[in-house]
This record gives structure tokens, C-alpha cells and sequence, in this order.
């Protein structure tokens, strides 16, 4: 198997240059073009091509390599599927926003959370990824855009005209992100340390893993959470998330306020809405009615969170479908008429296929039928 020179400290790396019979500098130069996100060697441009051929037969820069590449439309949302050294895949996005570039990473190849509408969990949990692998996808989204804007002229950087850096992550992709705490902190710690992303642009998605919040409220680090929610009553919650057998509601909201409160932060609060075909073929709203925005409400009054309203993204697996636009904005208004901060979600990169899992499971698909 190639080495991956990422994976390497700088002394380990050094050795590994000079046992090629190459001076100590090669080690900083390559180590300079790593922390860039190289994706391979013939990037390389100042290590002379003799080197970059012998390195790239015994080694790869990254814990990682992009398999696929897909652009939405509209330029602003890239979204990758990654290959790992031991040809599991995962996916990671990057969205160019008014407020910055925003990488969605990934925790895990896979989960196991089996919730019933989402499509990265039918193929099971594969295992958890490595700090370097969860890294590395910031590292692929750092490249691109830096190579995108010296490519392409017309694509500009969101917010800050000279900013082509990551500046916000979210680890909302494949995975139960405190289902492998350990790893995703020592990420984060990373990606503040090494790339200079501020706490308060770092957000950790959970669906309920009690044990994981209270983990992170030990951390002490001010960074946001995200509760998946997805229900405003236990029975509803049940039945389309299997954590919630195991941890409640209550417990669960709980347990996130004391930590945004600790911190000073607004919780944010996960809401994909939910339709089902009856069997006369008529829509019918799954968790998404009036009365359930009431319930909602209740349950979140007089507390610091902002509801993010996602209307669900089509995953051919599972049987539901979208709400009407109309029953989106009826659910909305109820929200707000009870002082509840809200905002629907715009869809992002529809074109490419944004359900979360969706690009991965498609190409397990596409392999399986080869
Ligand atoms: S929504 Fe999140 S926790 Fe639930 S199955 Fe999908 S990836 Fe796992």
C-alpha cells in the first residue's frame, strides 16, 4: 500500500525524503504543497520531476482522492465524493455563501443511526474516519477553490473578494459526528490551530447522541450545535428515528441548550419536512401540520434557537415526498406567529444531487450493477 504523506509528522516525512537520497528541504517544500490539499504530485511544481514521478509510484498526498466532481448550476455548490485509502467513500460539500465558503464534512463512512429518511444510512456504518480524513476534505475544498478562481475568472469568491479560503465548517455530512467524538474534536482543534477557522464558525450536527453533547459541553470549546430534530412529539420522533427510542426529546433538547446556553450560542435546530403519497395518491403532510407547528413551538418557547426549515430532499429509497411550497410557508408562519426565529433553508446544488448520502449510494449502485 502507498504511503500517505499527510499522515506523516514533519520528522517522519523528513526521514522518508532523505532515505530517497533527497536533501532535508524537499521535506518542508512537500510538506508546504500537503498543507496546501496537493491532490497529487505532478502539482508540484518547484520539486524536480524525476522526485514527483518516483514519489507518486510509492506514495499519495492525502488520506483521500476525489472520485467524483459534481458543480451545481449556478457555480456556487461543489459537491465531492471522496475515496479513502481502503476504497470506502464519503462526501463532502463545499458552498460558496454571501457569508463566506462553507465546507460540509463528513464523520464516518456511513452511519448506523438508520434514520427513515435519510439515504446515508442504507448501506449501514461502515467505520469512523481518522482526524486526517475528516481534515483532508477541508483540504479538497480549500484546493478547489484556490484552483477554481486561477482557472476560471468568471468564478468569484462570495463575501470578501479576496477571500478563497474555507471559512466556516459544518460536520453535517455522512455520519453520527458524536458517534466518533474523540476524532471529530481533535479535527476541529486541528482545523483551529492549522487553518485559523474561529470557534464560532464551526458547527457539530447531532440527530440525539446524549453522552456525545455532554462530552462536548466537557470540551468547553464555543462552537455551535445543531440538533436534527425532524419531530415535535416522541411518538413522531420514534418513528423515523431510532435514536430517539434510546434518548428523548427532552432529554436530548436538554441537554443541547445547556450547551449553547454555556456558550452563549443560538441552537440550531434541524427541521426536514416530511410529506407521504396516501393511497389515493394525495399528499399528506408527515410532520409538517399546523398542529405540529404548535407542538413545535411549545416544545422550543422562550428559547435561544433558530429552526432551520429544510424541505426534503427527494432519496428514491425512501417513500416520502416534498410538501407543497405553500404548506412549507404555512408551517413557517405559525412558527414566527409564536416568536420562534425561523428560516427555511434554501436548497442548495438541487442539480447535483444534495440529499445527504445521495451521490455516495448512487455510485455503490452504479458499481454494484458494473
Ligand atoms: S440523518 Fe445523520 S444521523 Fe441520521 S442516518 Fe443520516 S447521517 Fe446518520
Amino acid at each position: 500500500m502507498k504511503t500517505i504523506l499527510f499522515n506523516l509528522t514533519p520528522a517522519e516525512l523528513q526521514d522518508f525524503i532523505t532515505r530517497l537520497g533527497e536533501p532535508k528541504f524537499r521535506a518542508k517544500q512537500i510538506e508546504d504543497w500537503l498543507n496546501r490539499g496537493a491532490p497529487d504530485f505532478s502539482v508540484m511544481k518547484n520539486i524536480p520531476e524525476k522526485l514527483r514521478q518516483k514519489l507518486s509510484e510509492i506514495a499519495v498526498t492525502l488520506p483521500v482522492k476525489i472520485v467524483k466532481k459534481l458543480e451545481s448550476s449556478d457555480k456556487q455548490t461543489t459537491k465531492f465524493l471522496l475515496q479513502l485509502n481502503d476504497a470506502e467513500q464519503i462526501e463532502c460539500v463545499l458552498m460558496r455563501t454571501t457569508y463566506g465558503n462553507s465546507v460540509c464534512v463528513s464523520s464516518q463512512a456511513g452511519c448506523a443511526m438508520g434514520c427513515k429518511f435519510c439515504a446515508s444510512t442504507l448501506l449501514g456504518l461502515k467505520r469512523n474516519l481518522t482526524i486526517n480524513e475528516i481534515y483532508s476534505q477541508i483540504l479538497v475544498a480549500q484546493w478547489e477553490l484556490r484552483s477554481a478562481v486561477t482557472s476560471d475568472k468568471s468564478i468569484k469568491a462570495n463575501g470578501d473578494p479576496n477571500n478563497f479560503d474555507v471559512s466556516h465548517i459544518v460536520v453535517m455530512g455522512t455520519g453520527e459526528p458524536l458517534q466518533n467524538t474523540e476524532n471529530v474534536i481533535g479535527f476541529i482543534e486541528k482545523a483551529n490551530k492549522d487553518m485559523g477557522i474561529g470557534w464560532r464558525r464551526i458547527t457539530v450536527s447531532t440527530c440525539g447522541v446524549v453522552p456525545g453533547i455532554q462530552d462536548l459541553i466537557k470540551w468547553g470549546r464555543p462552537i455551535n450545535l445543531a440538533i436534527s430534530l425532524h419531530a415535535p412529539t416522541n411518538d413522531l420522533r420514534d418513528t423515523i428515528m431510532p435514536i430517539n427510542h434510546k434518548y428523548k426529546l427532552e432529554e436530548v433538547l436538554e441537554n443541547a441548550f445547556k450547551f449553547s446556553d454555556l456558550h452563549n450560542r443560538q441552537l440550531m435546530i434541524e427541521y426536514i419536512l416530511l410529506a407521504k403519497k396516501n393511497e389515493n395518491g394525495e399528499t399528506v403532510l408527515y410532520n409538517c401540520t399546523q398542529e405540529q407547528a404548535e407542538q413545535l413551538s411549545k416544545l422550543i418557547s422562550g428559547k435561544n434557537c433558530m429552526v432551520n426549515l429544510i424541505p426534503w430532499n427527494t432519496v428514491d429509497e425512501r417513500n416520502f415526498v416534498s410538501p407543497s411550497g405553500n404548506a412549507v410557508h404555512r408551517f413557517q408562519d405559525i412558527l414566527i406567529k409564536n416568536g420562534i426565529h425561523t428560516r427555511i433553508r434554501r436548497e442548495r446544488g438541487q442539480d447535483i444531487g444534495s440529499a445527504c448520502g445521495q451521490l455516495r449510494l448512487n455510485n455503490a449502485k452504479d458499481n454494484k450493477c458494473n
